[in-house]
């Protein structure tokens, strides 16, 4: 039966608004890539003119990033001024891109909120809740819905400072229980040394009065009339004596039984105190790692990856090269086969990456489908460990919906020059790239 004018209305005006936010779409994706060819074909004029072609490329790349583009738009403006200066420098509106498309907000809206996700250095606990969160914006363009979705992430993010803060709580805590055993530490080992001192001066006392009794007894025999009294003299003072001897002893028992039971008592404190230090230090060993970890595959995060090509940097390594490999036509597959498949095929691309690499090499998810190599290797075996990936990924069976899915994907090679900065080697091997990709994917190019 036909659904009546009135009821199919609303229906009709989404068919026709999501076929236009389609269309805004693959215009922004030919845009981007037009863009792309553009700035090739305008290189080699001038060197301030081709390094904001390539920082145009890098921030067109994958989004439109207004806050990145406008510096550079008035950056290129100058550049292009500065090509000939007989010319009137033309009005920065020349250069700014045609007025947005309708609906432009929730499109932009949406690119913003997964820029932040993808630069949120969140730990694996809050991973599950923003991989949700991503699914859930990814593809939506509902202004109602994604201010809804930042909010949530704002949330997140309130609640990922809050675990932080009582993590720093723990640790004060933990500190303050290691300062008070350390006092008591303290005490004890005075506590020691003041019950040394009083046995030494048991001692002394002990000497001073047997000599008494010695001196008495010396004096008594001189003096004595008859043997039998100082007979009775003699086992007085001998059994005097012994009884001192006996006080002494039991004394030093009580000493030593206490000194035990107080070592034993330290010694468990001490334990206790080593344990809690090792799990608090495995704890934030975790913790620390977690950041620098790619919660949906596992491999480093940009964020590592980033620290990494620094340290590298800094130790002047030689003989490094940098692939960054890219999923052909990654879009088709979410969009034939559900988000879901999507992420399943990272996590498998990741997984035969890492496997055919060698232990020394060093891989992490740089964001999206998009992933990046450190070899110690020169130009030549870069591009064969490349290719070897390439060939791999594939030859990889990937399954979906009772099909085998292809997947290819296209890398850009550069080799660490002595002039390179970590920046400008991750450029070099990203126009790699985009030639890759200008020349039919499914391929590597080096620098
Ligand atoms: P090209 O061959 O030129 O690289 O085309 P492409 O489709 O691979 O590249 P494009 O940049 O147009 O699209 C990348 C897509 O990757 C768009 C985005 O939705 C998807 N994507 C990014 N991150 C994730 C993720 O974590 N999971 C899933 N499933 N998709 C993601
Ligand atoms: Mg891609
Ligand atoms: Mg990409």
């Amino acid at each position: 039966m036909a659904a009546d004018h009135s009821e199919s209305a609303p229906y009709d005006a989404l068919v026709l608004l999501e076929r236009e936010q389609e269309r805004w779409r693959d215009l922004d994706a030919l845009l981007r890539r037009l863009l792309s060819r553009l700035t090739y074909a305008a290189e080699g004029r001038n060197a301030g003119l081709d390094t904001v072609l390539g920082d145009l490329r890098l921030a067109t790349r994958n989004t439109l990033d207004e806050e990145r583009l406008a510096p550079l738009l008035d950056a290129l403006t100058d550049a292009v001024a500065s090509l000939d200066e007989s010319h009137a420098r033309p009005p920065r509106e020349t250069f700014l891109p045609p007025p947005p498309p309708q609906p432009a907000e929730p499109v932009v809206l949406d690119r913003l909120l997964l820029a932040i996700l993808d630069r949120l250095p969140l730990g694996e606990a809050a991973g599950a809740e923003l991989e949700s969160l991503r699914r859930r914006i990814v593809g939506c363009h509902d202004a109602g819905k994604l201010q809804a979705h930042g909010e949530a992430l704002a949330a997140l993010v309130a609640r990922h400072i809050e675990q932080l803060e009582e993590a720093q709580r723990t640790a004060s805590r933990l500190l303050d229980h290691v300062d008070s055993e350390l006092t008591a530490l303290t005490e004890h080992l005075d506590e020691d040394n003041q019950s040394r001192n009083d046995a030494v001066v048991a001692r002394r006392e002990l000497g001073e009065r047997m000599a008494g009794e010695m001196l008495a007894l010396r004096e008594r025999a001189r003096a004595a009339a008859d043997l039998p009294s100082l007979q009775a003299d003699v086992h007085a003072r001998l059994a005097a004596v012994g009884a001192h001897l006996a006080t002494l002893r039991e004394r030093e028992q009580a000493r030593e039984q206490a000194w035990y039971e107080h070592t034993a008592r330290m010694r468990e404190r001490i334990r206790e105190l080593e344990s809690s230090t090792r799990n608090m230090e495995a704890t934030l060993k975790q913790k620390l790692q977690l950041a620098d970890t790619d919660p949906l595959t596992g491999l480093a995060n940009r964020r590592a990856l980033e620290a990494r090509m620094a340290s590298l940097h800094e130790s002047n390594a030689t003989d490094i090269s940098l692939l960054v490999l890219d999923i052909d036509h990654f879009k088709s597959i979410n969009d034939l086969l559900g988000h879901a498949a999507g992420d399943r095929a990272l996590r498998i691309v990741a997984e035969q990456l890492q496997a055919a690499l060698r232990p020394g090499d060093y891989l992490a998810r740089y964001g999206g489908e998009e992933f990046v190599a450190l070899l110690a290797a020169d130009a030549y075996e870069a591009m064969q460990v490349a290719d070897r990936l390439r060939i791999r990924i594939g030859q990889a069976r990937f399954h979906s919906q009772n099909q085998v899915v292809p997947i290819t994907l296209s890398c850009g090679i550069a080799t660490m020059r002595d002039d390179d900065t970590p920046e400008s080697l991750f450029e070099r091997a990203d126009q790699a790239l985009y030639r890759a990709k200008d020349n039919g994917r499914n391929r590597c190019e080096a620098a």
